[in-house]
């Protein structure tokens, strides 16, 4: 039976004193995971390229949460070693060790065919939505290890389990997204306390559904608040058993 995420409990203050980064906190899903995540207790690393979108959500965490959030300015499209290196190094002298790691970036980039897909949006595509979160996870398993419980959580999508026509490279990069998850939730089976899950979010109105479907109407769908709860219970211990899934909301 599908596991009905939004209907987990979570106490409160489940996430209290864990270190959490979150990609693509500036915007829609990945905000209102830090934000809630903050509200249990979080201290939230927030990490995306619209600085002041960053700050807005540090100061409104600061402002409703006695936690620690912190900004990671980080550019996904041009990620090269001395980002990674200054990535590590700040986690490892900010924070002791990472309790979980939440890839909420991504982009959807063109809408045609792969017969007409450009080979720049497709590289583009793969290094935002995939290479980057494959880069970002290998450099964090050493603080992921030095917690004892962690859970890596990666966004997939429904064209990423199923392929659709005119989804092009973004379809093709959450594949990847899956594949990630499911090699590394059995590299890790066993062997460390660290979980790997991929949450398929569903429709959600965030910027990225609008420029998908324009014509929507985005009071219809979930707002981002709504299923924020889905990551928090993964993230929490309440979760340590489900791992190498491949979840929707
Ligand atoms: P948004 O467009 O609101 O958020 C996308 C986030 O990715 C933004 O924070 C954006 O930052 C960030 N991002 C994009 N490019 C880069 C980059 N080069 N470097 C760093 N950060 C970057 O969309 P959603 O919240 O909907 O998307 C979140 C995740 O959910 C995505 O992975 C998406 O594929 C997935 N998803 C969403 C669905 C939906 O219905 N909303 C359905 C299925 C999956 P910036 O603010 O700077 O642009």
């Amino acid at each position: 039976m599908p596991l009905k995420l939004l209907s987990q409990k979570l106490a409160t203050d489940s996430l209290r004193d864990k270190n959490i980064l979150v990609t693509g906190a500036s915007s829609g899903i990945g905000k209102a995971v830090a934000i809630a995540a903050a509200r249990q207790g979080a201290n939230v690393i927030l990490c995306g390229r619209d600085n002041p979108a960053l700050e807005q959500c540090y100061d409104q965490i600061i402002a409703e949460t006695d936690t620690r959030p912190f900004i990671l300015p980080l550019d996904l499209s041009r990620l090269n070693n001395k980002d990674i290196s200054l990535v590590t190094q700040q986690i490892e002298t900010e924070f002791d060790c990472l309790h979980g790691l939440v890839h909420c970036a991504g982009l959807l980039g063109l809408r045609t065919s792969l017969e007409q897909f450009p080979l720049s949006q497709w590289q583009l595509l793969l290094q935002v939505n995939a290479t980057a979160p494959f880069i970002l996870t290998q450099a964090l398993l050493p603080a992921l290890r030095l917690s004892g419980s962690a859970s890596i959580l990666f966004t997939s999508s429904s064209v990423g389990r199923i392929g659709k026509a005119y989804w092009g490279g973004y379809a093709v990069s959450k594949f990847a997204v899956e594949g990630l998850m499911q090699v590394w939730a059995e590299e890790l089976q066993g062997t460390d306390a660290i979980r790997v899950n991929s949450i398929n979010p569903g429709a959600v109105a965030t910027k990225m559904r609008a420029q998908a479907y324009p014509a929507e109407d985005p009071s219809l769908l979930r707002q981002p608040q709504d299923i924020a709860p889905a990551y928090l219970y993964l993230l929490s211990d309440a979760s340590l058993d489900i791992k190498g899934q491949a979840l929707t909301i």
